[in-house]
């Protein structure tokens, strides 16, 4: 008998609660343990179980059978890895329960399935109103039946919800979320269901109301919200966002629901936060494409990276008028999806956490290469794009000097960009990260300066080598009405001059703007002008051209 199951773990798991019961397959053999609790409360045979799938439906209520054994048969059939549905099923005294079933696969070297094992939480009883808001829990959903009613769900959360607890911290984010939930029941209809669904996300079933009439709902419940008076005197304000679904046009079951709700939030918070956005098809059409762009892209991780490729655009100095250096700049072709910018790969890259390995290949790669061309080309600054996020990285410096012990490149041709600036909310943290790295000869460099707020701030704490000036100021210089352009452009580059800073000025897209932005206190340039980012082969001839070229 597989020794899975004699294992005193199994013994401590299965005693561990009352209302939580364990099992676990060998499923090779289709032969199953099952915790003593469980085999006394559903009355099943005996604690080792053939086929046991199939005995277990026996217990399944008949009408949620069918969504059980999809579930279940996609996990026997090696499709998927995670059991996860919610069912009545039967006990020792015949009387439904609610369950909640949740397991997973653990597979073999082979890639077969090998053990599936799980948990069972009967669901009787508790967990009908969530103690904090006294709203439903989503469990009690189940009492309906959303293809015969009409009406209008909303999926509305808290901006930034998990920022706003790290600054004010949780019994701030508590109250906040008593005092939202208050003002969600006051400024709906008392016929309306409202839910807890987890975090700083509420659920309303509207059954009759229209979209128009939740729309009205959500502004005010916005424009409530706009400045939250504290019991401490404190006053904060919140920004919230919906998404929307009207049933049964859009969704005619729970699992539907649940499913377009949290396709069309995502949907608001990602494009248009601070709004409620109503399922439609172009939403369930992105999130397909996202779904496989996540799937693409952690395939090409897997293979080695494949499909990963870095492109490069020069700098070229403003004095000097030739190339010394360049940024590196990510492309990516999925097997699936091969059309697929930076900007979108780039966000599902971070929204799932693969930029952290892609970062690292990126790293590698810019400086190999950077030690590759030194050979040929003398000295060229490299550049590569870094996020906060990636920044943060407990191993992110470790990594880095590794790589530096490895091809034995000398950090100061390095760049280093730090990009979306205006998510940072630790500068001490990267202030010192930043000296450390100038420390060791990096250069540092800020991206898109100039595109928020924050910029400046960061100014105030960060020392760095590079500002680079967004393309945003830069494109339209040399159409008219851009003046202001310019007087922002004149100040960012005469604040670099103060602070000791080089600059870099991107964006430069014909000679016009060349000659504008030339006569500048410039360091570097970069932008269509002199080419677009290039692959490795046609950058090597532009610095081949670039050599051959008298000086001027
Ligand atoms: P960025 O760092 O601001 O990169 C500059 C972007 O401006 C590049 O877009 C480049 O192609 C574009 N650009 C350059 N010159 C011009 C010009 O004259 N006119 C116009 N309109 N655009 C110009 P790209 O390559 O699509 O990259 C987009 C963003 O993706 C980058 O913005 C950067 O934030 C991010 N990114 C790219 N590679 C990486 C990477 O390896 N790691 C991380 N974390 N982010 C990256
Ligand atoms: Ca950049």
């Amino acid at each position: 008998m597989s020794d899975v199951f004699n294992n005193e773990l199994f013994e401590a798991f299965a005693s561990a609660s009352d209302n939580v019961y364990i099992y676990v397959c060998d499923m090779k053999t289709d032969i199953s343990r099952w915790s003593k609790a469980s085999v006394d409360y559903f009355g099943l045979d005996s604690e080792y179980l053939e086929n046991a799938a199939s005995v277990w439906e026996e217990h399944v209520h008949p009408d949620d059978r069918a969504m059980y054994n999809a579930d279940i048969m996609g996990v026997f059939s090696g499709k998927k890895s995670r059991h996860d549905c919610q069912y009545r099923a039967r006990n020792r005294r015949g009387e439904y329960v609610w369950v909640e079933c949740k397991g997973s696969v653990i597979w073999d070297k082979d890639g077969s399935p090998k053990i599936f094992a799980g948990l069972m939480t009967r669901l009787d009883g508790q967990n009908k109103y969530d103690t904090l808001t006294g709203f439903l829990t989503t469990h009690e959903l189940r009492h309906y039946d959303f293809a015969s009613l009409e009406g209008t769900a909303l999926l509305i959360g808290i901006d930034g919800f998990r920022k706003i607890v790290g600054n004010y911290g949780y019994n701030t984010g508590d109250a906040l979320l008593v005092e939202f939930s208050r003002r969600i029941r006051e400024l709906g209809r008392p016929e309306w269901k409202l839910f807890r669904f987890g975090g700083d996300e509420f659920l309303i079933v509207a059954f009759g109301a229209g979209q128009d009439e939740l729309k009205e709902f959500f502004e005010k419940v916005g424009r409530s919200v706009d400045a939250v008076k504290m019991s401490d005197g404190r006053v904060i304000s919140l920004s919230v966002s919906a998404g929307g679904v009207s049933f049964p046009k859009n969704a005619n079951t729970r699992e539907g629901l649940i499913n377009r709700l949290e396709h069309s939030m995502e949907y608001a918070k990602n494009s248009c936060r601070g709004t409620l956005v109503y399922f439609s098809d172009e939403i369930a059409k992105k999130h397909e494409r996202n779904q496989i762009l996540r799937e693409d892209l952690k395939n090409s991780i897997r293979n080695g990276f494949q499909g990963f490729e870095l492109y490069f655009q020069p700098f070229v100095g403003a004095k000097s008028h030739r190339i010394e250096g360049c940024e590196c700049l990510l492309r990516w072709k999925g097997e699936q999806i091969k059309d697929s910018y930076p900007m979108e790969f780039i966000k599902a890259l971070e929204e799932y956490g693969g930029i952290r390995e892609v970062g690292f290949w990126v790293m590698e790669q810019a400086i190999q290469q950077q030690v590759a061309w030194r050979k040929r080309y003398g000295e060229l600054q490299v550049s590569f794009n870094v996020s906060y996020q990636q920044f943060m990285d407990e191993t992110f410096e470790e990594r880095l000097m590794a790589y530096v012990d490895r091809y034995g490149v000398d950090p100061s041709y390095m760049i280093i960009e730090l990009t979306e600036s205006c998510q940072v909310d630790v500068p001490q943290e990267l202030a010192a990260l930043f000296d450390r790295l100038r420390g060791r000869g990096f250069k540092v460099a800020l991206d898109d300066f100039g595109t928020a707020y924050a910029s400046l701030e960061m100014l105030k704490y960060l020392h760095v080598d590079y500002i680079k000036v967004e393309h945003s100021f830069v494109r339209e210089l040399s159409q008219p009405g851009h003046d202001i352009d310019h007087v922002i452009i004149n100040n960012l580059l005469d604040m670099c001059r103060r602070l000791g800073y080089g600059s870099i000025v991107e964006g430069v897209e014909n000679s016009k703007v060349a000659d504008i932005v030339g006569e500048m206190d410039v360091t570097l340039l970069q932008g269509y002008y002199y080419s677009r980012p290039v692959c490795r082969t046609d950058f090597e001839q532009l610095l081949n051209e670039d050599q051959e070229t008298p000086a001027r």
